[in-house]
């Protein structure tokens, strides 16, 4: 019986890993098949001065407009796309998109001071990222690459160090994102002389529940301030979040308080309604409580 019972369990997980198999096999196949049909567009979500509450840039982030199945957030394709090594073609796709898309806001008198766009480990590691960045047309100071912090595991990593090096030669910021997620160390992060560092959402949701919390987040404000590095809040669900956040000396924020992600099309209208939202006395400098 024992040994029956064994089996059917054996052959549970066999069907069980043959039917994951062939799923993502079918959505590796669909991945490609929805490239090469440009089925993939970057959506765009602010980011605002968190005193003037002023925009103060954008992140790219990938859709996939799925004829069948709707719109699909990278949780439902990343994984195999990196698996395929498709990622590093997307990167590409919404960084070139980004790029149109932030030279039609400026022709149409919209001027969006930042677009960050995020940058997987694969790409980071591609011989020819520099070759093919030094082809764009990218002013310096306007667009920042977001890099999460498990690409710095290694130390000796030194074609990603050549690259992070020539990529800030072409007056392309460096972003760590989901900062405190990963297991880097605070040295070899604070080597790359980050432009800002991004708090992850985990650590920005219960500041207004715990003092740990907040005085962890704080922390990293001070961290950020002794070395002059940014400080960005991701994840900002609530505008008593957000209150908090400015209050303990949060730089940027970002998060569905104030916008979710949205197509090229409808920042540009929520960016020039935000405009004219804006206090006079917040654009003067005074920041309102
Ligand atoms: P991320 O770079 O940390 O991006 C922030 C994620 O948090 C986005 O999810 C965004 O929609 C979501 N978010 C923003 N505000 C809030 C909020 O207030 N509450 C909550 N719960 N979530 C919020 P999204 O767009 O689903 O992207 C997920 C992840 O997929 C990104 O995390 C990033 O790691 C990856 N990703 C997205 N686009 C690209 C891309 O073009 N290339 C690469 N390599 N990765 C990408
Ligand atoms: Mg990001
Ligand atoms: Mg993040
Ligand atoms: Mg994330």
């Amino acid at each position: 019986r024992a040994k029956k019972r064994g089996r059917d369990r054996y052959e549970f997980f066999t069907q069980a890993l043959q039917a994951e198999i062939v799923e993502t096999k079918k959505l590796a196949d669909d991945i490609l098949r929805g490239m090469e049909n440009h089925e993939f567009e970057a959506f765009y979500q602010p980011q605002f001065d968190a005193r003037s509450r002023d925009i103060v840039g954008v992140e790219a982030l990938v859709r996939w407009r799925h004829p069948t199945l709707g719109l699909l957030a990278p949780d439902r394709f990343m994984r195999v796309a990196e698996e395929l090594n498709v990622v590093t073609a997307i990167d590409r796709l919404v960084l070139e998109q980004g790029l149109r898309d932030h030279a039609a806001w400026r022709e149409a008198g919209l001027v969006i001071p930042k677009l960050s766009v995020n940058v997987s480990a694969r790409r980071l590691h591609d011989e020819e990222l520099i070759a093919q960045l030094g082809g764009m047309d990218i002013a310096p100071g306007v667009v920042a690459f977001e890099l999460v912090e498990s690409i710095f595991l290694d130390e000796e990593d030194e074609v990603a160090m050549a690259n992070i090096e020539a990529i800030k030669r072409l007056g392309i910021d460096i972003e760590i994102d989901d900062f405190g997620t990963g297991y880097a160390s605070i040295v070899s992060l604070m080597k790359l002389q980050p432009a800002r560092l991004k708090i992850d959402r985990q650590f920005i949701a219960p500041i207004l529940d715990s003092t740990r919390q907040r005085k962890l987040v704080r922390s990293i404000v001070d961290i950020g301030a002794s070395l002059g590095i940014g400080i960005v809040a991701e994840g900002v669900e609530t505008m008593d979040h957000a209150k908090a956040l400015q209050r303990m000396g949060c730089d940027v924020l970002q998060g569905y308080a104030f916008a979710r992600p949205m197509t090229a099309e409808t920042l540009a209208g929520f960016a020039r309604g935000q405009q004219w939202r804006v206090a006079p006395a917040a654009r003067s400098g005074e920041h309102p409580k």
